[in-house]
């Protein structure tokens, strides 16, 4: 998924325009970037780095992560650090 999102965005070039500025979070939608932005520095890194992973059962890094929201919730979806399971985090919104 993640991997054909990719190619998909460096075949079609208003994709990519879409996507400016955001080069830190590619797989992030317009709003759920907008959100997670909002968030503070330090909180985000919290959020990432306290992440449940089921099959390590232990919290872990959340990396190659896209966000989407849903229902005014923000919502990543990635891979764990360790295992490259995949995780999730939901943010819910305020
Ligand atoms: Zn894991």
């Amino acid at each position: 998924m993640k991997e054909a999102r990719a190619m998909a965005i460096k075949r079609v070039p208003e994709l990519a325009e879409s996507t400016v500025g955001v080069e830190s979070f590619p797989g992030f939608t317009k709003p759920a970037r907008q959100r997670w932005e909002s968030i503070p520095a330090d909180i985000r890194q919290r959020l990432l780095s306290n992440v449940w992973c089921g099959h390590c059962r232990h919290e872990t890094t959340i990396t190659n992560f896209s966000g989407t929201t849903k229902g005014g919730d923000l919502l990543l979806v990635g891979q764990c650090a360790e295992c490259r399971s995949d995780v999730a985090r939901v943010i819910e919104g305020s």
